[in-house]
């Protein structure tokens, strides 16, 4: 049985907008879950009905098979980190960490074991005797976790933890909560609306846009199989490239070739004759030069990005823009004519009118 699930779940606040529409989702115990999408899109409304602070309009959340529409936050066993981690400012680390469990009234020998244990796992055992304003934004944040973690909870919501944090310190982070995850084994939702967090952290990803799911999947299935061109588009940087063209005897136009689509999918496309598809490939997938099984493409550079390791080559094709990534040693000129290459097997070919994948 699933730990958590979500049956038609819909969010209508009282003005009448309506924030998610029949969200259908199980979590496994001890899974890491990260919602991601554009902002307004409802991750943090989802997990607020999770949490038990905004109630559930229509549909059914359970816990272990259980019913919990209506349990309080504390009856759901579930801590939360938000986004403003809000320490006592006038209490130091110690006393922040162990201020949760005091109210319990739990045994002071075992609140200083878990705070003990807490700050360990956190790095954070040196600066127990500190107050907040005497500690960087990292450490900060990283005592709101110990808050949470020391709870011994079995769900573990956390809300864009990481952005008010610069760019170095959240892959730092990043990372220390991933093994925070591992060690606690506590079932985590964690709502960003950076894809390279959910990339990284997830073991299964929720895709959303305008209050829907998109698409539910380990970060392999949503990056290789994405089923819209929305999710294609949100997930991977820089972004897949996608054109838009009309099937003509199975075949497309693009970049001064004609690109016979049947070698891609040989009996789906004879629906398509005549009709608008999106053409999408990742960055990644170009190829200079023409390649065996590729589609080759002829376009002109209009700009390069050295980036160490590879190279992004913004390119013109008659007025549509893409972009591919190449290695750093064979960066074109710029204004040049270049012939690049797309394996077959990596063009993603999606229906014009919806928008899902063929
Ligand atoms: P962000 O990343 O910006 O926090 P989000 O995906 O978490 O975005 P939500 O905060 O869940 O989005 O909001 C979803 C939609 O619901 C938004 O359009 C928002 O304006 C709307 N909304 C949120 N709270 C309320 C409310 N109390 N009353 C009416 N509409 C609301």
């Amino acid at each position: 049985m699933a730990y958590l699930t979500l049956k038609n779940v819909n969010k209508i606040y009282p003005n009448g907008f309506h924030a998610v529409h029949d969200f259908n989702f199980e979590a496994e115990k001890g899974e890491f879950i990260v919602f991601v999408g554009p902002s307004g899109c409802g991750k943090s409304t989802t997990l607020r009905m999770i949490a038990g602070l905004e109630d559930i309009s229509k549909g059914e959340f359970l816990i272990n098979g259980q019913l919990a529409n209506q349990w309080g936050p504390r009856e759901r066993e579930i801590a939360m980190v938000f986004q403003s981690y809000a320490l006592y400012p006038n209490m130091t680390v110690y006393d922040n960490l162990a201020f949760g469990l005091s109210l319990q009234g739990i045994d002071e020998d075992v609140i200083d074991e878990r705070v003990q244990k807490t700050a360990k796992i956190l790095g954070l055992t040196d600066y127990l005797d500190r107050m907040p304003r005497a500690l960087s934004g990292g450490q900060r944040q990283r005592v709101a976790v110990g808050r949470s973690i020391i709870r011994k909870v079995g769900i573990f919501l956390m809300d864009e933890p990481l952005s008010n944090l610069d760019a170095k310190q959240r892959v730092t982070m990043r990372s220390e909560i991933t093994q925070i995850h591992r060690e606690t084994g506590a079932t985590t939702i964690y709502v960003t609306h950076d894809q390279t967090e959910a990339m990284t952290m997830a073991d299964r990803i929720v895709v959303m846009k305008d209050g829907y799911v998109q698409q539910v999947g380990t970060p392999r299935e949503v990056y290789f199989n994405p089923s819209n061109v929305f999710v294609a588009g949100f997930i991977g940087e820089p972004p897949m490239n996608f054109v838009r063209r009309t099937v003509s005897n199975g075949c497309i136009e693009l970049g001064g070739h004609m690109l016979d689509l049947k070698k891609r999918l040989p009996k789906k496309i004879a629906d398509y004759e005549g009709k608008e598809i999106i053409f999408g490939f990742r960055p990644e997938a170009g190829q200079l030069g023409e390649n065996e099984n590729a589609y080759p493409v002829t376009a002109t550079v209009e700009l390069t990005e050295m980036l160490g390791d590879n190279a992004n080559v913004y390119v013109d094709i008659a007025g549509e823009k893409v972009i591919i990534k190449v290695s750093p040693h064979e960066i074109p000129q710029m204004d040049s004519e270049i012939t690049f290459s797309i394996p077959v097997e990596n063009v993603y070919l999606f229906d014009a009118q919806t928008e899902n994948v063929i």
